[in-house]
């Protein structure tokens, strides 16, 4: 209890997507545990813990799987992911940790994924696709996604022990076909190695790994690349603190707890806060009585953590999705509406004047209006228009991606501008 945890270790958020059933969980259920699969979804139910199930604590699980690295001795893995002391002894143990969130629900593109992409601050993708179904159209939309959104992604081919080599390298000229059809440069780790997949991933180059949960093939060439992949946003630290809320509920004996990822800057166990916005435009002021993450007790939080903080002088009521936390020295503008510059997917849908989808910025989904300043865009255009929130104004800034969409994806956007 209240130890302090050294800040200077580093936090990878790794954001997965890929069709449903073909492995997500049970791999992330493997990497973090150490263990094989017994093909029907054995350590998979490691991370499908109920709430109810979890002591309850601070941190909500947003995160569904943590693990870590120890710079000497190697992976840090938790023996029973559903203890909470056992989740906070890798934060404790580990110089580097990498949590997995889950950006898909089990229907295509629920409002959980576009937060999970949006709104975490993610450094790297990790799509997955089974070796006997191959890519998808589901795996085709999640990675046109992860693009869009210019999220340095790998691709992990999963059940590779449920097919022959000929079926696996057919489907590896599949995965190749649908990046270069995007106009990415695929990388074959098994071709290629561990070193080039560091230093050449990007935005561009997408490293593809063969794996298997149930042999655990692939799964050490993951563990390599996620302890030394280098944080993509380590920058943001030096900056003024900023958290976006992604959900809150109330403690017994605690009260009030927003959880987030925490975007720039550094938080601390009394820190004097801006809570806001609230439906009129105004913040209101709130203090930090603590801080949790992964369950364990920490007296200060920066960038790219995930945290649970619990806030004095609000009810759990008052702190919704989409509301920001900041210093009280900042001076925050609210805004209606901004001007942004949009694509518009490749779906049979033409964006007319006050096109009416759900906006997904950081933790915001809100119904918006579009008005495209050309009057209309169609699909696979690009071109500015002015976004307005249908109920209520929310922190947008210059720069922010979102997307939007209504049924599916439609498109994708960044703010350029919120003055009036
Ligand atoms: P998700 O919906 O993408 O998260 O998929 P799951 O992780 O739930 O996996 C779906 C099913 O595939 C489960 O029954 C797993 O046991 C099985 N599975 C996942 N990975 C492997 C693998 O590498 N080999 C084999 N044989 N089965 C796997």
């Amino acid at each position: 209890e209240g130890a302090v945890l050294d800040t200077d270790d580093e936090h990878i958020v790794v954001g997965t997507a890929g069709h449903v059933d073909h492995g997500k969980s049970t791999l992330v259920g493997s990497l973090v545990t150490g263990e094989p699969d017994d093909g029907e979804g054995g350590t998979r139910s490691f991370l499908d813990v109920q709430p109810h199930e979890m002591e309850r604590g601070l941190s909500a699980d947003l995160s569904y799987g943590v693990y870590g690295f120890d710079d000497e001795a190697g992976p840090v893995r938790m023996d029973n992911p559903h203890r909470k002391a056992d989740r906070a002894s890798v934060v404790e143990r580990a110089d580097r940790l990498v949590s997995f969130v889950d950006t898909v629900g089990h229907e295509p593109w629920l409002r959980t994924t576009i937060r999970g992409l949006v709104g975490q601050k993610l450094d790297y993708g990790l799509l997955v696709v089974a070796a006997d179904d191959g890519p998808t159209k589901t795996t085709r939309e999640h990675l046109g996604i992860l693009l869009a959104t210019e999220l340095p992604t790998i691709v992990a081919i999963t059940k590779c022990d449920m097919v022959s080599d000929e079926r696996l390298s057919e489907v590896e000229r599949e995965i190749e076909r649908l990046l270069r059809g995007a106009d990415r440069t695929p990388l074959s780790v098994a071709r290629h190695g561990v070193e080039a997949a560091i230093e050449e991933i990007s935005e561009q180059v997408v490293p593809v790994v063969a794996t298997s949960a149930v042999t655990m093939e692939g799964l050490p060439v993951l563990d390599e690349l996620f302890h030394r992949l280098p944080k993509t946003e380590g920058g943001a630290a030096a900056d003024r603190f900023q958290m976006y809320i992604d959900r809150s509920y109330n403690v017994k004996g605690v009260g009030a707890v927003a959880s987030g990822t925490i975007r720039s800057g550094t938080v601390s166990a009394g820190d004097e806060l801006l809570l806001g916005p609230m439906q009129d435009g105004s913040f209101r002021d709130v203090e930090v009585r603590s801080i949790e993450m992964h369950y364990h007790r920490v007296d200060e939080a920066q960038a790219g953590r995930i945290v649970g903080i619990a806030l004095k002088n609000v009810r759990e009521a008052d702190v919704e999705r989409g509301m920001v936390l900041l210093p009280r020295s900042a001076d925050p503008e609210p805004v209606r509406e901004f001007e942004a510059e949009v694509m518009v997917l490749n779906h049979p849908t033409r964006i007319d004047e006050g096109y009416e989808p759900v906006v997904h910025l950081e933790t915001v989904s809100e119904a918006a209006a579009i008005y495209p300043e050309a009057g209309q865009l169609l699909p696979g255009d690009t071109g500015n228009a002015r976004v307005r929130f249908k109920f209520r104004p929310y922190l947008v800034e210059e720069g922010q991606r979102f997307v939007f969409r209504e049924g599916q994806s439609k498109g994708v956007g960044t703010v350029v501008d919120t003055r009036p």
